[in-house]
């Protein structure tokens, strides 16, 4: 895993962090019984929020398990009409999930192609979120980011690869990225052609995605479901009907997670071939973050750099605007800055 470097993730200062010019003032002195009693700061604090947009997504994104709570026929149908307009977003959620209402930009995509169908109505309006918008998606809305930023949580020191290999590590997902495109357009020809049966018996569970197989919440979302789960003593025995290949793909999401703990959102950085894709299409996003020259104090501190969950040299881009295609806009650098220096650009 390369030369790692431990850093604070600076969780015990996340109260008293600024988010605006204004929060910067009205800070510079306060009282122990200030900071421990500011519930303003406590609300209006940028990470918490984000916290509550992320689970609220999960359950969104799953809207119709409403419906199976409640058993009301009114709410299943009003999911159904409202998922007819909603286009795909640029996260990971599989268009097959029984819950869903919203599907991932990738999963479709992979899905239509390997129909037989050219994505244009997907393709376009991935493009068009994410040159507005940038990776919003994966910082707030997508349910695997959402996971590992949770299982991160307790971890106060985080472990971080050495640059050159953070940065070897980083191409992984551009690799997988390519075999499963490849993989899809070559079922894409083949059924357009005719001759798809051949080529969808080789690639087995790959045939229909070739990323599903190792897609987070492909699993989580999608596979779980189908499986008889054991709810007493009695149907322990259903444990047994469970295949291999579903006993390693709950591994390797408990991998996920577990590794989560260390490595903030390193699924996303090193694996996730949607994440990729979504970078490429986000770098010259309109919106971005930027830092305040007049503010930022780059040679005595590091701290944006120290919580940013997908490890970006921050002082390394331009003030005016970082355009980086790894920045998920979680907004964790700029509640952390003890200068209240990073600022939301729209350029
Ligand atoms: S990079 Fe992470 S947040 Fe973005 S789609 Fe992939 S898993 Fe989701
Ligand atoms: S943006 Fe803030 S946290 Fe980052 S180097 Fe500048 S002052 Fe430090
Ligand atoms: S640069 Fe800031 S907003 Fe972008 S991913 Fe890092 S912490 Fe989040």
């Amino acid at each position: 895993m390369g030369e790692d470097t431990e850093t604070p993730a600076a969780e015990e200062e996340e109260e008293e962090m600024p988010d605006s010019e204004e929060d910067v003032e009205s800070i510079e002195t306060p009282t122990e019984d200030a900071r421990r009693f500011n519930i303003k700061g406590l609300l209006i604090n940028i990470r918490m929020f984000r916290r509550i947009v992320q689970v609220l997504f999960i359950l969104f994104i799953n809207a119709y398990i409403f419906g199976a709570w409640f058993g009301q026929e009114q709410i299943t149908a009003f999911w159904t009409e409202f998922a007819k307009i909603l286009p795909t977003l640029p996260i990971i959620a599989p268009l097959e999930a029984p819950l869903a209402v919203i599907a991932g930009s990738f999963d479709t995509l992979n899905r239509e192609l390997t129909s037989g169908f050219f994505p244009f109505f997907t393709l376009g309006a991935m493009v068009i979120i994410l040159t507005i918008l940038g990776r919003v998606g994966c910082g707030w809305v997508c349910p695997v980011g959402t996971f590992q930023d949770f299982a991160t949580l307790p971890k106060r020191n985080k472990s971080r690869p050495a640059p050159g290999t953070e940065k070897e590590l980083r191409r992984v997902k551009l690799y997988i990225f390519v075999i499963t495109m490849f993989m899809s357009a070559w079922v894409a020809v083949s059924t357009v052609l005719g001759t798809d049966e051949s080529i969808r018996n080789a690639l087995g569970i790959f045939a229909d995605s070739g990323f599903n197989p190792l897609n987070p919440a492909y699993i989580i979302f999608y596979e779980f479901l189908q499986w008889n789960w054991p709810f007493s003593i009695d149907t322990l025995w259903y444990f047994s009907t469970w295949g291999t290949v579903f006993w390693l793909q709950i591994v390797f999401v408990a991998l996920v997670l577990a590794i989560s703990y260390w490595y903030p959102r390193w699924f996303c950085r090193w694996l996730c071939p949607a994440g990729w894709l979504y970078g490429f299409f986000s770098r010259d996003a309109l919106v971005g973050i930027g830092r305040n020259p007049a503010r930022c104090t780059p040679d005595t501190c590091s701290k944006c750099e120290e919580v940013c969950p997908m490890n970006i040299r921050i002082r390394r881009f331009p003030y005016q605007h970082m355009y980086s295609p790894d920045c998920i806009m979680c907004l964790d650098c700029k509640s952390h800055c003890p200068n209240g220096a990073i600022e939301i650009r729209f350029s």
